[in-house]
């Protein structure tokens, strides 16, 4: 490490720990409780220049990816506006591996690049690899496994892309642990072991793309036992870009290649559903973890509530202690992140504001860097909260847009009306048309949609209007006694040219 840079990480630290412990210290002051957490000072009190690399985030593009955004025509008898099947497939085979798992110990960065190459080669082609871009300060890569189903399309029949679930880990260095759970997690999906020991595995297979990305912050890590030093020190890397614009204290900070390598890789694959994992506390964290651009305000809607705090309820409950955390200001163990402690610039914000997607924060263990022993009732306390969260990436409306006389895929403006606030989001036509608008439970959406074709600005379309509720009940998603296909709406929007409605409707 250079000079340099250890001056730039030691600033850093000392910026991301004077502001966080300011606005913890407010908490504690005005609440008259103690932070009994997970420090988290991913927070930007700078305005940091966020330099997109979405058009090539990793090192190496992979057959996966390029499925996963390849457009499939529409079938012949696709009907306009047709709300189609819940998209689940048939159960796939499971493949087999060699590659054995053990708790015995932590795995070191190369020890954990090593046992994923072997065991994604060994999947059968279940599962692969991908790299986000840039490496870590210290120059170490990181590394994403992804899983889909063996010798199947990476979009479900329907020609929509399959629900997509991403999961990121290890953002602070010394919160060791859930790096193992993940890695325990793409073992049992890449093995073949979970889908061969339960049909909800099977089907989560068939229908769902999963990444993870065991660890974002490998130079806290490496070698195990955890390096604190440098532990400590990274822990002003996982810094985002302000979710919006708001009007900062101080100078201008550029973001540290972990971040950049992630937010990157969360723009190119973006995720329908995602959360990140720390260690130090028991919790499920939900969105938003800033309300206004100093932390002063404590509680805020997101305008798509109650979904955020049903994601993190799901997660609780299908933990065996996880909800029985009461302690203010959590509830049924979760929290709204501002509620706990404000953060600005987080990685679940930033998804929000940024991709216009949700993604929560789990806390998993509450003490950091645990002994290996600790690993096995860890993993079994998660894996099917895992599985439910997961689920989940595929509740709402999952929609595409096409042009009705070519079928040809189309852009489209969205905007989505329900009673917490009014949402946007894009339909994408390199992605065949798709949108993706996670809804809650009995909430009633309106939705108006506006296509265009990127490719030829003159042409102009009639807005498309219309409105959608889920059937499925809130108690029934956080019991997890649904059916995958109650949780999704499909529809193909058939957009018909204005110059041309009267002969196309003929
Ligand atoms: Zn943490």
């Amino acid at each position: 490490m250079s000079g340099g840079a250890a001056f730039r990480r030691l600033r850093l630290l000392h910026i991301a720990t004077f502001a966080t412990w300011a606005l913890i210290c407010a908490h504690s002051a005005s609440t008259g409780t103690t932070p009994k957490r997970c420090p988290r000072p991913d927070i930007d009190c700078f305005n940091a220049a966020f330099t997109s690399t979405a058009s090539s985030p990793l090192h190496a593009a992979t057959d996966a990816t390029a499925a996963d955004r390849k457009f499939l025509p529409l079938s012949s008898n696709a009907a306009s506006d047709a709300v189609l099947s819940g998209g689940v497939a048939t159960p796939t085979p499971t493949p087999t591996t060699t590659t054995a798992w053990s708790w015995k110990s932590y795995h070191s960065h190369p020890e954990m690049l090593d046992f994923l190459s072997e065991l994604v080669s060994s999947s059968d082609g279940a599962c692969s690899l991908e790299w986000p871009s840039p490496s870590s300060v210290e120059g170490r890569r990181i590394v994403a496994v992804v899983w889909s189903a063996v010798n199947g399309s990476s979009d479900s029949p329907s020609g929509l892309p399959k629900p997509s679930f991403t999961w990121v880990g290890n953002m602070h260095g010394d919160e060791t642990a859930n790096r193992e759970l993940l890695l325990r997690l793409a073992w049992g999906l890449c093995s073949g072991e979970l889908a061969a020991a339960d049909g909800r595995w099977r089907e989560l297979q068939a229908s769902t793309l999963v990444r993870i990305v065991p660890t974002m912050n490998p130079d806290g890590t490496d070698p195990p036992p955890p390096n604190l030093a440098m532990a400590a020190t990274l822990q002003g890397a996982p810094r985002f870009p302000a979710a919006v614009s708001w009007t900062l204290v101080g100078g201008s900070l550029n973001m540290q290649p972990e971040a950049n390598a992630i937010s990157s890789y969360l723009s190119y694959a973006v995720p329908d559903l995602s959360a990140n994992l720390h260690g130090g506390a028991l919790v499920a964290n939900y969105p938003l973890d800033a309300c206004d651009s100093l932390g002063a305000r404590r509680s805020c809607p997101t305008g798509d509530e109650p979904l955020p705090e049903l994601l993190a309820s799901a997660y609780a409950a299908a933990h065996p202690s996880m909800a029985l955390g009461n302690a203010t200001p959590f509830v049924s163990g979760t929290v709204q992140g501002a509620a706990w402690y404000p953060v600005l610039g987080s990685l679940q914000d930033w998804v929000y504001h940024v991709l216009g997607r949700l993604h929560i924060t789990l806390e998993l263990h509450p003490v950091k860097n645990p002994p290996a022993a600790s690993l096995p009732p860890l993993w079994e306390a998660n894996r099917r909260a895992m599985l439910r969260l997961m689920e989940l990436a595929r509740m709402g409306l999952r929609a595409r847009v096409v042009d009705a006389v070519t079928r040809g895929p189309l852009a489209a403006n969205v905007s989505v009306a329900s009673p917490a606030g009014v949402r946007g989001t894009t339909a994408d036509a390199e992605r065949g048309g798709y949108f993706f608008k996670p809804m809650a439970p009995g909430v009633k959406y309106e939705f108006v949609v506006q296509p265009y074709d990127p490719s030829n600005p003159n042409l102009s379309y009639d807005e498309i209007s219309f409105s959608v509720a889920l059937s499925v009940r809130r108690e029934v998603v956080i019991s997890g006694a649904y059916r995958m296909r109650e949780l999704t709406v499909e529809r193909v929007l058939m957009a018909f040219r204005s110059n041309a409605t009267a002969s196309v409707r003929k």
